[in-house]
C-alpha cells in the first residue's frame, strides 16, 4: 500500500481516516485491537489551557515555549466541535469550558501568572473571584476562593472516538491489520518493509502513531524517539444527577473532575498506578484514596457517589512536553506523531497534520517547535 499507519489509538485512527478519505491506499496496523491503550483508557477531557502542574514544575519560560502546542490543542478543539456530524456518531462532545480551582491566595497568584501568559497569547482565559466561581459551579466547596475559567475546554467519550475514526476510515477504503505487532522495519529502495505478526507489508511511507510503543519502533529504524511513560489512573462513579458542567481541575493537589453523559463522575488528574508482582500496571489504592480525598475537598457534594470502577493506562510525554511531529531526515517517508499528556484532545488535528505530512501537502503552520530532530536523532 501507499502508507502504513502503526497504532490504532486516536492518533493512528484519525490519520487513517484523513488519508483514506483523500483516496490514499492505507493500512492501519495495531499489535492488539483498536483503542486498547491510552486512547481508550483516558478521562475524556478536552484540554485547552496550559496544564497547571507542568506550569508549576517548569515555570514561565517553559509555558511560553508551550504556546505553539497550545495552539494545536485549540485548533483540535475546533475540529472536535464538528466531529460527531462528520463521523456520523455521537462522540458526546460538550464544551462548557474548564475551571482551575485555587484553594489559597498563593495558588490564585500562581494561576494568575499562568493566565497572564495565556491572555498574552490571545487566549480568553480569565480569573474568577469567589462569587463568580460559586455562580458557575455552586457545588464547589465554599472554602475555595476562586480560580481560572478557560471557555474552550470540554469533554468527549474516549470509548467511541478512535473506533469511530476507524469505522469512517474503513468506509473510505482503509484496511486493517489488528493483533499484528510490528516486529521489524527494513528500508527498501522504494519504501519500507514491515514484519507485523506473521505478515510482511510493503509501504511507500509509514506513520508512527504507536504511543507507548514508540521507543521500540524507533529502535527498529535506528531512531531515538524520546517518549517517556507514566501509568496513571482514572475512576468513574455510579451515575448521579447532573451536577458538574465543566472540566474541573485543582491547583493544589492533582485533580480532573467531569461528568460524563451517562451521569458518571470521572475523577482523575494523573495519580500514579503501580506494578503488581507480575510487572503489570494495576490500580494503586493509595493513589485512589488520595485522588478521591482531593475530589471531595473541592466538591463535598459528590461524597456520597459510589466509585464503581478504577482503571490504569499508560500516559506518554516528551522531554520538553511539546509534541513530536514530523519526518526523520535519516528515514525519509517515516512520519512520527505524539502529543504528550493530552493526545486525546489533540488526536483529530494530529491525524489531519500527519496525513498532510505523509501526502506532502502543506500543513500551513510552523512545525519547527515540534521537529523530531530537536532531540538529536535526525
Ligand atoms: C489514564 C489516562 C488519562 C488520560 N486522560 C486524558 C484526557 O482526559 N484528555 C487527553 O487529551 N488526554 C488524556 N490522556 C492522554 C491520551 O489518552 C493519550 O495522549 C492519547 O490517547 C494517545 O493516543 P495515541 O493514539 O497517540 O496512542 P495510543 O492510544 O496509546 O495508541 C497507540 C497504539 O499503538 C499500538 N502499538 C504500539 N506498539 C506497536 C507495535 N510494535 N506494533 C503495532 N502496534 C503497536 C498500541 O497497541 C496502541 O493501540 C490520558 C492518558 C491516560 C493513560
Amino acid at each position: 500500500m501507499d502508507i502504513a499507519v502503526i497504532g490504532g489509538g486516536i492518533t493512528g485512527a484519525a490519520t487513517a481516516y484523513e488519508l483514506a478519505r483523500r483516496g490514499v491506499d492505507v493500512l492501519l496496523i495495531d499489535a492488539k485491537d483498536l483503542n486498547t491503550e491510552a486512547s481508550g483508557r483516558n478521562a475524556g477531557s478536552l484540554h485547552g489551557m496550559i496544564q497547571h502542574p507542568s506550569f508549576m514544575e517548569r515555570g514561565e519560560d517553559w509555558a511560553r515555549s508551550f504556546l505553539p502546542a497550545l495552539d494545536l490543542l485549540t485548533d483540535s478543539l475546533n475540529l472536535w466541535e464538528g466531529l460527531s456530524d462528520e463521523l456520523s456518531v455521537d462522540l458526546e462532545v460538550t464544551r462548557n469550558g474548564g475551571i482551575l480551582i485555587g484553594a489559597t491566595q498563593g495558588q490564585l497568584d500562581d494561576i494568575a501568572r499562568k493566565v497572564a501568559i495565556e491572555q498574552g497569547a490571545g487566549y480568553s482565559s480569565r480569573m474568577l473571584d469567589q462569587s463568580e466561581l460559586r455562580e458557575m459551579a455552586p457545588w464547589v466547596s465554599p472554602d475555595m476562593p476562586g480560580g481560572e475559567y478557560m471557555p474552550t475546554e470540554g469533554k468527549a467519550n474516549p470509548l467511541v472516538a478512535a473506533p469511530s475514526f476507524a469505522r469512517a476510515a474503513e468506509r473510505h477504503g482503509a484496511r486493517f491489520a489488528l493483533g499484528e505487532p510490528v516486529r521489524s522495519i527494513t528500508r527498501m529502495n522504494d519504501g519500507y518493509e514491515l514484519e507485523a505478526g506473521s505478515t510482511a507489508i510493503r509501504a511507500r511511507s509509514i506513520v508512527l502513531a504507536a504511543g507507548d510503543g514508540m521507543n521500540a519502533i524507533g529502535r527498529m529504524l535506528n531512531l531515538d524517539i524520546p517518549v517517556t511513560s507514566e501509568a496513571v489512573q482514572v475512576s468513574a462513579t455510579e451515575p448521579v444527577k447532573p451536577l458538574v458542567k465543566h472540566l474541573v481541575y485543582n491547583a493544589g493537589d492533582k485533580l480532573t473532575l467531569k461528568q460524563a453523559h451517562t451521569g458518571a463522575l470521572l475523577i482523575g488528574g494523573g495519580w500514579p498506578a503501580r506494578r503488581n508482582s507480575a510487572g503489570e500496571w494495576v490500580v494503586n489504592p493509595d493513589s485512589l484514596r488520595d485522588n478521591l480525598r482531593v475530589a471531595m475537598k473541592v466538591a463535598p457534594a459528590i461524597a456520597n457517589a459510589n466509585v464503581v470502577r478504577t482503571w490504569a493506562g499508560i500516559g506518554n510525554a516528551t522531554p520538553d512536553l511539546l509534541p513530536i511531529l514530523g519526518e526523520y531526515e535519516s528515514a525519509p517517508g517515516v512520519f512520527v506523531g505524539i502529543y504528550p499528556h493530552m493526545g486525546f484532545t489533540a488526536g483529530p488535528l494530529m491525524g489531519r497534520m500527519l496525513a498532510d505530512l505523509a501526502t506532502r501537502t502543506a500543513v500551513n503552520r510552523n512545525l519547527q517547535p515540534f521537529s523530531p530532530g530537536r532531540f538529536g536523532s535526525r
